[in-house]
This record gives structure tokens, C-alpha cells and sequence, in this order.
């Protein structure tokens, strides 16, 4: 429970109407998409970085837990108040405060969405190339403490790659600006790079300075069939290995196409992998390079290929990825989505192991993903009111995350680790970078106010693949 002196300090800086406690309140502010759930004491909407300094100061000398909150869309529990004390809203902050085309930049307050970033970048050519499917309902601010990603990273990057510079706030209530607003700068350490990615445990950031590209002025998709996924796998080699510049590579396992086939013309029955191909550039593609592109998708193995020119048919050929989603809601009630990245060539590895360890726990798989990037969603399929299968799941997840690690892979390409990873974060990590990490929060944040429990795991929790747990 909060003191009231403290709730008493926080409606002076920000009136009653912001600084709410009421049932209502605390209970929209208690879940995030990963379902999980815990009340928060209190929920803040601050307007500016002085009220966010202000705020922090008053958590800091309290020692009162403080989340901060974009629209609460990631997958892993990371904006859920499990400590209780405040959750931070930045849903009062969504101005976009300067667009410069000519510097290729645009300055945000941290709950501007993603797609408003969009629309005003496109008004001159340019757009801010994380493109999570979640645009229209996440915020920049969230989007750069999750190092959110999506198709687009296997040309552009992540979020990491177009943030130049932020303003934020540390866990002692300090304001700072770090970073540029030049294309490069060598000056010190790059706290910007490092506080992309931190959840929300190392400061809450107040402004951002992002980075964008021109649009391509021309486009082509295609929807490429296979035999099977080591075929799949070796289109994807020759795409990246040849000139033509993709901007999104997806996979699609055969599980997903079994789910999708009935809503989406065209699929042979005999295929069994499935890629979505995009490429671009700013200038129009010739029929030779079409030709030669298609000719290295026909390599062997390719059972169907579609090609779409223009806005109608590209909207038609991507449904087949985006009508996946509500797909597996309705194969089963309880799903597992994790968001593992591997090295490409060890992605067919990966696809076999990860059917091979769904069916030994008798859970269903389906795996589908950016796999330009090597980035798999791997959904563990199960009804979570018959416990036996429940811990079923729990055991394959766990399997997985082995599975990956022994690939050389990580266990997040762009979810993050948040409360639902975080018993497997030390099993990836090296322990003396461990270490380094856990000081760098006590640097930036030394009472540990900001997200506790998210992320790190607590020293002397260090073991490999330990069984998740947390608030339901
Ligand atoms: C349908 C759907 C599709 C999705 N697709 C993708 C996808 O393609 N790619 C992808 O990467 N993710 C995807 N996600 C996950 C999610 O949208 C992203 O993680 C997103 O970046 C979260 O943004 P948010 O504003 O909702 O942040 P929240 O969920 O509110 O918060 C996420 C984390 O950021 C921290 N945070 C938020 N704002 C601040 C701030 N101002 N300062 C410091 N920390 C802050 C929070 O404390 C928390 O740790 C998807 C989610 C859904 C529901």
C-alpha cells in the first residue's frame, strides 16, 4: 500500500483527476496482453517531463514501485504492476513535438503511436521503419523499451537502429538527454542504445529523437509455396544472397497452413512451408530482374507461386500471415507465444526441433515468423483448465528455449523478456554480463523502483531454465 503522504505528494503535482486510486482505474492498469495480472495502489498520467521527474523523486525516497506504461500491448508481462505502487500512463504524452524531413528525424513524446509516427513521416516521403503488427495500438515509447521489431527488420533493423536520441528520467527522478540528432556521433557511451530494450527498468523516457527513410518507391510481393520447410529455409539463403534488396521475408510451418487453407484460396494441399516475400526499391523493378528473381524462387521444392504488383493483391497475399493470430485463438483456449531468434542456418534445425519436442509433450506447435531475421513464433496450442496439459506446455517451453540457446540462438528477437521470461534470462547470458547488467540498474536506478521484478533475474537465481511463475 502507498502512504497516503506519498498519494498526498502526487495529487500536488498532478490534481486529483491524474493521480487515481479508485477500483476502476486500478484494475485497467493491473494486465497487459501477456493476461497476467496485478493491482497497482495508484495509476499517474503525468503531461511533461518535469511532472515525470517529480513523480519519480516522490517514488524514489518512498521506495514505492513504479511501472512505467505505453498501452500496455507486450506479451510478457513487463508494464504489470507486481509489486504494486504506481503505474506510470504515458497516454497523456502523445504529441509529436517537431518533424524535421530534411534531417530525416521526428520528435515524439513517449505515448505517441507507432502510427502516428507513420502518418506524419509519410506526409513527406519517409516513414520510422519498426513496424511491430501492433503500430495502431503501441507507443514509441513502448516500441523503444521492447526493441520492438516485424517484417521490415530484415532490411531495416529494429527499433535500436532508428532511435537517435531521448530525454528521460532515472530511478532518483533526474532528467537527461542523451544521444544526437545527426546521422553518427562517436561521444562516450551510448546510453541510448542501452536504454532501448530496458523495459522500463533503467528510466522512464519522456521524449525520442527517431531516425527515418525514405519510402521505396516501388514494391513486389510474392507468396512462395514449398515442399517442405528445408527447401523453404534455402529460398530464404538465396534471397538474402542476391541483389534485389527484400524488406520482408515470413515463414508460415505447414500446421499454420492446415489453419488458414479454408479462409484462403490457393494454398496446395501438398505444401508445407510457406514464405512471404517483399521486395523494394526507389526505383521501378525491370522484367529482368522480376525474372531473375522468380527464376531463384523456382528452385526445388517450389510447388505455387503468386505475385501481387499492386496495393488490392499485396492486402490479398498477406492475409494468408494475418489471419493467423485469431486462427490459433480458436484452435485452443491457452497459447504459448514466444518470439525465439536463431542463426538462419540453423533454422530448419530449430523448425524440426521444436515439432519434435511438441510432439514428445504431446502439445500442439505452430511456428511462423520473420524468418528473413531468423525470428520464429513458436505458439504452444493447449487448454490451460486441464492442468496435466498445462504442465505439458510448460515443460515443451522450456525444452524450446534449450533447444534455441543450443543453436546459438536467443530467447527473444523482439517481445522482450519482461516477468514471463525472465526465469530463463541467466541460462542465455554470459554471468560476468549478467553481473554487469544487474550494476548498470543499480547505477541508473539505485532504490530498484523502476519495474521491479521484470527482466533480470535476481542474484543467486542463476540456473539454466528454471519453470516460469509470476501473478495469473
Ligand atoms: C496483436 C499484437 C501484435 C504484436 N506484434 C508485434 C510485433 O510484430 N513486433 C513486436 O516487437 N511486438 C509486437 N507486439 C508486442 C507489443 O505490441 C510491443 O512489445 C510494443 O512495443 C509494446 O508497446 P506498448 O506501448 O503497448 O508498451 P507496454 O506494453 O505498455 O510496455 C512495454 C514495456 O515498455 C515499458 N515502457 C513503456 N513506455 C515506457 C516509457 N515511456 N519509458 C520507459 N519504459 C516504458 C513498460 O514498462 C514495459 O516494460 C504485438 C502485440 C500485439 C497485441
Amino acid at each position: 500500500m502507498i502512504p497516503n503522504s506519498t498519494l498526498d505528494v502526487l495529487r500536488s503535482v498532478l490534481g486529483e483527476t491524474r493521480c487515481r486510486t479508485d477500483p476502476a482505474t486500478t484494475l485497467a492498469y493491473s494486465y497487459d496482453n501477456s493476461r497476467l495480472h496485478h493491482r497497482p495502489d495508484a495509476v499517474v498520467f503525468p503531461e511533461a517531463t518535469g511532472e515525470v521527474e517529480a513523480i519519480v523523486a516522490c517514488a524514489a525516497k518512498d521506495r514505492i514501485p513504479l511501472v512505467a506504461r505505453g498501452l500496455g500491448s507486450n506479451t510478457t508481462g513487463a508494464s504489470v504492476p507486481v509489486e504494486g505502487g504506481v503505474v506510470l500512463s504515458t497516454e497523456r504524452m502523445r504529441a509529436i513535438l517537431e518533424f524535421a524531413p530534411d534531417d530525416r528525424l521526428i520528435v515524439t513524446e513517449p505515448g505517441a503511436l507507432n502510427t502516428d509516427v507513420q502518418h506524419t513521416a509519410r506526409t513527406r516521403g519517409l516513414f520510422w521503419p519498426p513496424d511491430p503488427s501492433s503500430a495502431s495500438h503501441s507507443t514509441v515509447g513502448g516500441n523503444i523499451a521492447t526493441n520492438a521489431g516485424g517484417p521490415r527488420a530484415v532490411r531495416y533493423g529494429t527499433t535500436r537502429d532508428h532511435v537517435l536520441g531521448l530525454v528521460a528520467v532515472d530511478g532518483r527522478g533526474r532528467a537527461f538527454r542523451c544521444g544526437v540528432r545527426t546521422p553518427k556521433s562517436s561521444v562516450g557511451y551510448d546510453l541510448t542504445r542501452l536504454l532501448v530494450g530496458s523495459e522500463g527498468t533503467l528510466a522512464v523516457i519522456t521524449e525520442a529523437t527517431l531516425h527515418l527513410v525514405p519510402c521505396a518507391s516501388d514494391s513486389l510481393t510474392y507468396r512462395a509455396v514449398y515442399r517442405s520447410y528445408e527447401e523453404a529455409t534455402r529460398a530464404i539463403s538465396a534471397i538474402l544472397n542476391q541483389p534485389l534488396p527484400p524488406s520482408a521475408i515470413e515463414f508460415l510451418d505447414e500446421r499454420a497452413l492446415q489453419l488458414i487453407r479454408s479462409e484462403i484460396p490457393g494454398i496446395p494441399e501438398a505444401g508445407r512451408a510457406l514464405l512471404l516475400i517483399e521486395l523494394e526499391q526507389n526505383r521501378p523493378f525491370t522484367p529482368p530482374e522480376t525474372a531473375m528473381f522468380e527464376a531463384l524462387l523456382a528452385r526445388e521444392g517450389l510447388i505455387d507461386l503468386e505475385r501481387a504488383d499492386e496495393e488490392t493483391a499485396r492486402e490479398s497475399l498477406w492475409l494468408a500471415r494475418k489471419s493467423l493470430s485469431p486462427a490459433l485463438r480458436r484452435l485452443a483456449p491457452g497459447k504459448i507465444n514466444e518470439d525465439v531468434v536463431v542463426p538462419l542456418s540453423r533454422l530448419p534445425a530449430l523448425v524440426d526441433a521444436v515439432f519434435a519436442i511438441g510432439s514428445r509433450q504431446k502439445t500442439e506447435v505452430v511456428t511462423f515468423g520473420h524468418a528473413g531475421s531468423g525470428n520464429l513464433h513458436v505458439n504452444l496450442l493447449f487448454d490451460p483448465a486441464d492442468p496435466a496439459a498445462d504442465a505439458r506446455a510448460r515443460s515443451a517451453l522450456s525444452e524450446v528455449f534449450e533447444a534455441v540457446l543450443g543453436l546459438d540462438g536467443a530467447i527473444s528477437g523482439e517481445h522482450g523478456i519482461g516477468l514471463s521470461k525472465r526465469p530463463f534470462m541467466a541460462a542465455g547470458l554470459d554471468p560476468v554480463t549478467l553481473d554487469l547488467m544487474r550494476d548498470l540498474k543499480t547505477l541508473f536506478d539505485p532504490s530498484g523502483i523502476l519495474n521491479p521484478g521484470k527482466l533480470l533475474p535476481p542474484r543467486g537465481a542463476d540456473s539454466a531454465c528454471a519453470e516460469p511463475g509470476g501473478p495469473t
